[in-house]
């Protein structure tokens, strides 16, 4: 291994994060595995919207000459709503409160590679593809990429550097071996996302994609309320599969919400509108905020009901 490489995951390690290098040869490929996603219409409607905007998304550092990918472990964050009287807790789904981690992970890199004055910028690009094929992650049945010592649990950030590409990992993606004989987060899977034939979910139906990103759920998912299991994002395939039980205690404590801020959330009151107390509260979600009401309205609705029972 180079000097640089295994400066920067010795560097890495110390923080339980994990880094793989591939030539920005491959940056053609990885814009393409993408692309064809797109044209076989496989991926959901705002990842198409993106599609142009990951092309130029080297423009910062056109030298690159290497990409350089990093897995950052994450806990869930388990945050507290009042509302008439009760604490209902509700979980995000690990990987969303990350602006410190990544700085940090970007601030690494920079220490490594000032000395050689080397630069170091951000990379836009398609995450699970990158972190498959680098080797870094391999694929789960529910599309997920998975890291040994992280499980699903995880967050992914790429970064161009223009110092020499010492050690290009570019591999064909693989799948997990304990998917083999497993099938338990298809089964699991309210909406059918899980196909038997492919290591590609039906992004269009997953509850991840609908309660991260549209205001209210299609009239399909509104007469299930009882799939929704987390603030935002879905965690019912990961939290089934056994390569993560290691993982799953590992919550941290997230900000509560006085009654009268949840009542605010639930009324729908726009972003703008929040105190700026609650709004540095919710910070997480700022791009995710209009889902967020009727997310919450489900969760609590359905805790009451296991309560009552
Ligand atoms: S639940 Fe089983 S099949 Fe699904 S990702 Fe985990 S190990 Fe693979
Ligand atoms: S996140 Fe939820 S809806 Fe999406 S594939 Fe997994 S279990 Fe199914």
């Amino acid at each position: 291994m180079s000097e640089i490489t295994a400066k920067i995951k010795e560097a890495m390690k110390r923080f339980r994060y994990e880094a793989k290098t591939v030539s920005i040869a491959h940056l053609p490929e990885v814009q393409e595995a993408v692309g064809e996603l797109v044209r076989q219409g496989l991926v959901s409607k705002l990842l198409y919207e993106k599609w142009h905007f990951y092309l130029d998304t080297n423009k910062d550092l056109p030298e690159a000459k290497t990409i350089v990918i990093v897995a950052i472990p994450q806990p869930f964050t388990r945050m507290q709503f009042e509302w008439q009287g009760t604490v209902y807790p509700a979980e995000i789904a690990p990987g969303r409160i990350t602006r410190a981690d990544e700085s940090h992970v970007e601030e690494i890199l920079n220490n490594m590679l000032r000395v050689g004055r080397y630069k170091v910028v951000r990379a836009h690009l398609a995450l699970k593809t990158l972190a498959v094929q680098s080797g870094l992650a391999k694929y789960g049945r529910n599309n997920i990429s998975y890291v040994p010592g992280m499980g699903s649990f995880l967050r992914l950030i790429a970064f161009y550097t223009d110092s020499p590409c010492e050690e290009d990992n570019w591999q064909e993606v693989e799948a997990m071996k304990d998917c083999e004989n497993c099938s338990l987060c298809r089964e699991k899977c309210p909406t059918g996302s899980i196909p038997d034939d492919r290591f590609l979910i039906h992004a269009e139906n997953c509850l991840g994609s609908l309660n991260e990103r549209e205001p209210d759920f299609p009239y399909w998912v509104q007469y299930q309320p009882d799939w929704q299991n987390a603030l935002i994002g879905c965690m019912l395939c990961q939290s089934v599969c056994p390569v993560n039980k290691p993982y799953l205690k590992n919550i941290v404590a997230g900000p509560q919400f006085s009654e009268e801020e949840t009542g605010l959330i639930l009324n729908r009151t726009p972003w703008d509108k929040l105190p700026q107390e609650t709004r540095q509260k919710l910070e997480f979600a700022e791009r995710n905020y209009p889902p967020l009401s009727s997310n919450l309205s489900a969760l609590i609705e359905k805790q009451k009901k296991t309560r009552q029972r």
